[in-house]
């Protein structure tokens, strides 16, 4: 199986003994394969990394999904990448997104995406225009962070073509998420876990989804239950 799983509030959340049997757990099953799916870029995650205790992941969706690396190599996955690559507007995103009322730049490295911190002063819709007009999606999640993305790139989107060059199927993945920017990866229709303490949209928007689990466990724990509630995966604990 493969296990997709964002990062803060998430894969790093939960009590330090959930936390243990989960790494433990993925760093001993050879059946496990591990991708990281984040709203952070690939220096952050590497930076996390040099954490002996968090297991390694092959693969790293980074950037709310405009960008994936095979960590090993840190080469880029193609033809995944150029695609995005190739739908990214470029410098003209953040130009016409400083007239923009409230919206406060975020200082982190970013690729083929920008990312803001909003708040209740911001003027959301004009923001959501001057993105449709560049042809990008806008994303909001956590109640502060907005990203602007190339129409259609997010976190599942991105996930479903790294399985397509990895020629591994749809019902082998289990997602987990806990906040808005993981509604794609849900969507999809992949398996997967709102593990606890999620961002109460999030709830509402995957409350009913057959594929769903929601957990009151607060990260890996999250990702504990679901691994034992889905007996397929053949993960028992
Ligand atoms: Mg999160």
């Amino acid at each position: 199986m493969l296990l997709a799983t964002d990062l803060d509030g998430t894969f790093l959340a939960g009590s330090a003994a959930d936390k243990a049997q989960l790494y433990e757990l993925v760093r001993s099953r050879e059946d496990i394969q591990l991708v990281f799916v984040t709203g952070r870029g690939i220096r952050s995650v590497l930076t996390l990394l040099e954490d002996p205790a968090l297991p390694r992941p092959e693969y790293i969706i980074c950037d709310v999904g405009a960008t994936v690396t095979h960590l090993a190599s840190l080469v880029a996955v193609e033809p995944v990448q150029s695609a995005i690559a190739g739908l990214w507007p470029g410098d003209e995103v953040r130009e016409k997104l400083k007239s923009v009322k409230g919206l406060l730049h975020q200082e982190a490295q970013q690729q083929y995406r920008c990312s803001y911190y909003y708040d209740d002063a911001t003027d959301i819709e004009t923001a959501r225009q001057v993105a449709e007009s560049l042809q990008c999606d806008l994303v909001l999640s956590a109640g502060k962070y907005l990203d602007v993305l190339p129409k259609g790139v997010n976190k599942g989107n991105t996930l479903q073509q790294l399985l397509g060059v990895l020629s591994l199927p749809h019902h082998q993945v289990l997602v987990a998420g806990d906040s808005m920017n993981d509604y794609s990866m849900f969507e999809m229709g992949f398996k997967g876990v709102v593990v606890g303490d999620a961002e109460p949209e999030l709830l509402v928007r995957t409350a009913g989804m057959p594929n769903v689990l929601q957990s009151d466990c607060i990260g890996a724990g999250g990702i504990l239950e679901a691994l034992n509630r889905f007996p397929e995966f053949g993960i028992y604990l």
